[in-house]
């Protein structure tokens, strides 16, 4: 997706310095083909499973890319009113709406059973009760499926795991026929599913094999208990390449490690979450060096784009790999970290890093797909960056920059 013709940086065949320069900068930019490629990927790999792609909103949740992603036939996960609105806008098919969380409220969920969504992923005790509540009130029937902490640990980091006990997510592998039984017994539910969702950012199938084991065990119980599945959601989790030395992890080798459960049972629809995998390498952010700084033993890179736009690296510690938009070669490189104008010593976007840059050249952030522009914030009163999606040749823009107006329409002069 990204290359480079006579030293500079190009997207496809759109050239990362004509659109710095139409647009301005921090901007971030996504290649329409690469969240084909990587969606097809899985109905491809996983084909024999048939599996529904559901894709994670919270990812990246752009209109346009929700469109794109319908229109190629994706489901969606969400994980609240605002992306269910935003799914519904964007042309998704209600019937393809998985809804995730630990805490949707009642007009979330009222909202969710009014567009006729594909099941409530419940993920609490209590929560089986506000959502017969709902139902009831509406008189409708709430399809639901368990969210089922399988206890594996996904070696991710700590804040992007969620398979462990000690975590908030999922009901407890041991208290899932208990929750099945309860469920059943409510007048306006039905079961539809099981789900598990273990953590992001994973590149050993290890865990996500021994999950998916786990679930299947539970599916055998249940159906023995005369609660039978419709389908089978495996979450999300596959990591991706953020640097040279990472690698996906086989999707092959894992589809066939499920698909003897799914040929064995194909009245059964296999399910997939995934956020990261579709859109994280398929956008980039780009920024403008202003400045760089020598103390006495550190170097900075002083550039336009920081932790408002990327929050990543300062919230988990995260590695991007950043390359200059145009290659020169006649420049010596300096070791130096990569810094933002915000006023926070986290505000860093890549520690050590080995440049050839000056002044007023450009940089790509790459891998900036995936919970990037989604966790963006308005921090020391800066406009969200716009956001281009680019197709071969063209490339529009799919969110404008934000205007001061905007950053301050909701506040009301107090004195
Ligand atoms: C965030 C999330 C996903 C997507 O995770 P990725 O690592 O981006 O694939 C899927 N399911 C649930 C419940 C999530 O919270």
């Amino acid at each position: 997706m990204l290359h480079y013709i006579k030293q500079q940086l190009f997207i496809e065949k759109v050239s990362c310095l004509d659109l710095v320069k139409t647009y301005g900068t921090p901007l971030y930019a996504y290649s329409r083909n690469y969240i084909q490629d990587a969606f097809l990927n899985y109905t491809h790999t996983f084909s024999v499973s048939n599996p529904l792609i559901c894709y994670a909103v919270k990812a990246n949740s752009n209109l346009s890319i929700l469109r794109y992603l319908a229109h190629l036939g994706s489901g969606f996960d969400i994980v609240s009113g605002g992306e269910l609105q935003r799914v519904l806008l964007a042309g998704g098919d209600a019937k393809k709406i998985i809804f995730s969380g630990v805490n949707k409220n009642e007009q979330e969920i009222k909202l969710a059973l009014t567009a006729g969504i594909l099941c409530f992923n419940i993920e609490s005790l209590p929560e089986i009760d506000r959502i017969q509540k709902v139902a009831k009130e509406i008189n409708v029937i709430a399809p639901v499926s368990f969210r089922i902490n399988p206890d594996v640990d996904a070696k991710t980091h700590p804040y992007i795991s969620t398979g462990l006990q000690n975590n908030k997510f999922g009901i407890s592998y041991q208290d899932t026929l208990h929750a099945y039984t309860y469920a059943q017994k409510q007048s306006h539910l039905t079961i539809v599913g099981i789900d598990c969702h273990i953590g992001s950012q994973l590149l050993d199938l290890t865990p996500l094999k021994e999950a998916a084991d786990k679930i299947f065990e539970l599916v055998v119980q249940l159906k023995q208990k005369g609660i039978i599945l419709k389908h089978i959601d495996l979450g999300g989790g596959i990591g991706i390449p953020y640097q040279e030395n990472e690698k996906s992890p086989d999707y092959a080798d894992y589809a066939k490690h499920i698909a003897p459960f799914f040929k064995a049972n194909p009245e059964i629809q296999l399910i997939f979450e995934p956020g990261r995998s579709i859109i994280g390498n398929a956008g980039v952010l780009l920024t403008k060096v202003d400045f760089i700084k020598h103390n006495q033993n550190k170097n900075f890179i002083i550039v336009d784009a920081a932790i408002n736009d990327l929050l990543r690296p300062a919230l988990y510690d995260s590695y991007h790999d950043i390359i200059p938009v145009t290659l020169n070669k006649d420049l010596h490189p300096i070791q130096a970290d990569v810094v933002g104008p915000v006023c926070e010593s986290g505000d860093c976007l890549g520690k050590n890093r080995i440049l050839s840059v000056q002044a007023g050249d450009y940089l790509a952030i790459k891998s900036a797909g995936a919970y990037t522009a989604s966790m963006a914030s308005h921090y020391n009163s800066r406009l969200i960056a716009p956001e281009i999606l680019i197709d071969e040749k063209t490339h529009k823009i799919i969110r404008s920059r934000d205007t001061f107006e905007q950053l301050i329409q909701n506040e009301t002069p107090f004195l």
